[in-house]
């Protein structure tokens, strides 16, 4: 539709008697049509030649490529990847299953089933519940970090991990004994330390801040 059709279009509802949201809303859209070419343009010889600078202009830049995988990227210390699950200091899930990171997540990709813990083990005595099952869909997930915010006992965190993949959903879908794993591996290869505190975020929450610069009053 060309410009001026739709501009008179504008103008007829403009002098319509209906002033309803609808109608009026409808003003404010303002169609625009394919330019007209002229003979360079038509030739795209303007635009061929515009695209081979480009290119010359290129091959003598300073060459930025990352050679992936073989050389992997600087993760900013604030980078929020895949999620772990901590465990205490007896290797239990640390989760208390307290709901709080399920009903701050946004997306609503976190799944806890909740249990009491064994009365008659010794070894969960100081514990009223245990998580059952924990699911997070990590195709969901926004990687906002507000779980690792809410949880009172630091016991879901956002890992440095970014190469996550899989071959179908279900995969996935991270489960109890999965994020377990990514935390026995990652705390291992001491890549992600534990980095939540009660009460103070951990570095993948916090704002980066240059410390170079000196602090407003
Ligand atoms: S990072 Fe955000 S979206 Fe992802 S599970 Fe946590 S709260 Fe939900
Ligand atoms: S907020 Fe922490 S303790 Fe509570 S259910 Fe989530 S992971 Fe478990």
């Amino acid at each position: 539709m060309s410009e001026s059709t739709n501009e008179s279009n504008t103008n007829t509802q403009s002098n319509g008697s209906s002033n309803t949201p609808e109608k009026s809303s409808k003003k404010s859209v303002r169609w625009v049509g394919a330019p007209k070419l002229g003979i360079m343009d038509a030739l795209y010889l303007p635009a061929i030649a515009a695209g081979v600078g480009t290119t010359i202009r290129r091959i003598f830049e300073k060459n930025e490529t990352r050679e992936y995988p073989e050389v992997e990227p600087d993760i900013p210390p604030n980078y929020r990847g895949v999620h772990r699950l901590n465990r205490d200091s007896k290797g239990r899930v640390k989760c208390v299953a307290c709901f709080l990171c399920q009903t701050a997540c946004p997306a609503n990709c976190i799944t806890i089933h909740a249990a009491p813990a064994p009365k008659d083990d010794p070894n969960w005595a100081d514990r009223d519940k245990f998580p059952a099952s924990f699911e997070i869909d990590e195709l969901r997930c926004i990687y906002c970090g507000m779980c690792e915010q809410a949880c009172p006992v630091d016991a879901i965190e956002l890992t440095s991990i970014y190469d996550l993949t899989g071959l179908t959903r279900e995969e996935m879908i991270y489960d109890k004994e999965k994020l377990l794993e990514v935390f026995d591996q990652t705390s291992q290869t001491g890549k992600d330390p534990v980095r939540t505190k009660s009460g103070v975020l951990g570095p993948a929450s916090e704002i980066l801040v240059d410390q170079s610069k000196p602090a407003k009053s």
